[in-house]
């Protein structure tokens, strides 16, 4: 008999049973550990309703006390850390100082929204007619929906949650039916901070519950994060029910190594940002574009570190743990074997590896090929697994011409000595986050996450201003005290 995990509504623990539910496994054991109830239309009403009550005082609540209850979270959170790493590990499946780092992210936004009533300040011009002053202000939206992906239970919702928060909205997350628990704890940890019950709610569930969102009248916006195909669907369908959207998709992050490049520290760079996560990051690195003569020394020295590492249980020291189901697994290996039917070189395979950890989990060690070509599956599509393909390319333009013709635009990196070269890149590259010499380009949380093309839906990226623009609504006043020389008749706009 497993728990299952309900949703969080108003502040407790939802109490109904669900008839619908998800199993938890844990992917270094292949078991199932927990159930998660799937939510309803009828309990998404009762979320959003407890959150339009909540939220309405919430966004009233002076800018000083919200400050407050920001700054406790931060301090709870940042002393319950190793927990919710713990919490990742065990249904996520990745090593625990990977998950640790996932969440130390997440807090950064944290702090930055911390800042909120610098962040939230308007504009004021006096005197700009006879008298006229203008000013701006910004408010919040209200109820916000937040759907977020299960590569990082923690730092995705991150990415939006104290944001939305500090901005005076309340919210409802619906995180990954694979991995909810990060979300349950920290809900409890917003309670101890002293947020109000109902600014912060879970619901868990699946695509039921995500239409129900998209269609509710009683939230304002979507912040998605997930594969492309959805997260196209989730755009389409949340603005056409007029909802601000922002949805961020699927990536190929591709690595361009120029022949002036330190290969030692490239070849580093490739291994931790290809194989980190067992790949399952929206910022992997994912292809390296090795530009001649350099592809032969660079795979060696890849090949070389690849096999040093240690795939096992993400509690017990390994490099890179098990993918997240069997499922997942499954599939990725099916691109290994595409990959060698296609014509690619794999020269190493990860099919079968040496794992410290139990015989059920879901492994997959860590795959390279070499001689991959634009048109192969292993190059088109998005993988989400510890496989690192090699293109060749003779020159800087051809290399930048791949990675533009590319549909994903999420992040990428140029290794290179050549300051004129990175330059350059940083200029013609059609890619949203951009690395020189750094091969996972996230932005510090006060500036913006998101990428280009297909990688993302809507204009506005994560964090940052344009998270604290998402989350308000402006409104410009024209103000005037009168006096006598404000009289008389005129039809006409006022010329000075
Ligand atoms: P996913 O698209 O399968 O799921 C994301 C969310 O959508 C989940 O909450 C899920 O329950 C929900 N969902 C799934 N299918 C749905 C459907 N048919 N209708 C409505 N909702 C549905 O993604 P995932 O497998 O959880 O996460 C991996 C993906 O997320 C990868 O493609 C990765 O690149 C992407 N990702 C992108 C970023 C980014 O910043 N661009 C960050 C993290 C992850």
């Amino acid at each position: 008999m497993t728990t299952t995990i309900n949703h969080y509504i108003n502040g407790a623990q939802y109490s109904k049973a669900s008839d619908r539910s998800g199993e938890i496994f844990n992917p270094a054991t292949g078991e199932v550990t927990a159930h998660v109830a799937f939510a309803t239309p009828a309990v998404l009403d009762e979320a959003v309703a407890s959150a339009a009550k909540a939220g309405a005082e919430w966004g009233k609540t002076s800018l000083t006390k919200r400050v407050q209850v920001l700054f406790a979270f931060r301090e709870i959170l940042n002393a319950r850390k190793e927990e919710v790493a713990a919490l990742i590990t065990a249904e996520h499946g990745k090593v625990l100082s990977d998950a640790l780092g996932e969440v130390t992210r997440g807090l950064e936004v944290v702090e930055f929204a911390c800042g909120l009533p610098h962040l939230l300040k308007g504009g004021y011009s006096e005197g700009v007619s006879n008298g006229i002053d203008v000013y701006s202000i910004r408010q919040p939206l209200g109820v916000v929906g937040i759907i977020s992906p299960f590569n990082f239970p923690a730092m995705v919702p991150m990415w939006f949650f104290p944001v939305a928060i500090a901005a005076g909205n309340a919210v409802i997350i619906k995180p990954s039916e694979k991995d909810p628990s990060a979300s349950m704890l920290i809900a409890h940890m917003w309670k101890q901070a002293g947020l109000p019950d109902g600014v912060f709610n879970v619901v868990h569930g699946d695509k039921v519950v995500v239409d129900a969102m998209l269609a509710h009248p009683g939230i304002a916006s979507i912040s998605f994060v997930g594969s492309t195909p959805i997260a196209r669907y989730i755009y389409e369908s949340a603005t056409k029910n007029g909802k601000r959207v922002q949805a961020l998709g699927g990536a190929k992050n591709h690595m361009l190594v120029l022949p002036d490049a330190d290969l030692e520290l490239a070849a580093d760079a490739a291994v931790n940002a290809g194989f980190g996560s067992a790949g399952e990051r929206c910022m992997a690195i994912s292809v390296l574009v090795a530009v001649e003569p350099v592809a032969d020394a660079i795979i060696a020295k890849i090949t070389e570190r690849m096999l040093k590492l240690s795939t096992g249980d993400g509690t017990k020291g390994s490099d890179m743990g098990p993918l997240v189901t069997r499922v997942h697994r499954d599939k990725v290996a099916s691109y290994v074997e595409a990959g060698i039917k296609e014509g690619a070189t794999v020269v190493v395979d990860g099919r079968n590896p040496q794992v410290n950890g139990a015989a059920n989990g879901f492994w997959l060690g860590p795959t390279l090929f070499d001689n991959v070509k634009p048109t192969m599956s292993i190059y088109t599509d998005e993988i989400f697994g510890p496989v690192l393909s090699v293109v060749r390319v003779k020159s800087y333009e051809e290399g930048v011409n791949l990675i533009n013709s590319h549909i994903y635009g999420n992040g990428t990196a140029i290794f290179t000595n050549d300051g004129g070269a990175a330059r350059r890149f940083q200029n013609e590259i059609q890619v949203g986050m951009i690395g020189i010499n750094v091969p996972i380009p996230v932005p510090a949380a006060y500036y913006s996450f998101g990428g280009w093309k297909s990688s993302l839906f809507g204009d506005t990226h994560a964090h940052g201003s344009e998270g604290f623009h998402f989350f308000t609504r402006g409104k410009v006043v024209t103000s005037r005290w009168l006096d006598p020389s404000h009289g008389g008749i005129n039809l006409g706009f006022p010329q000075n």
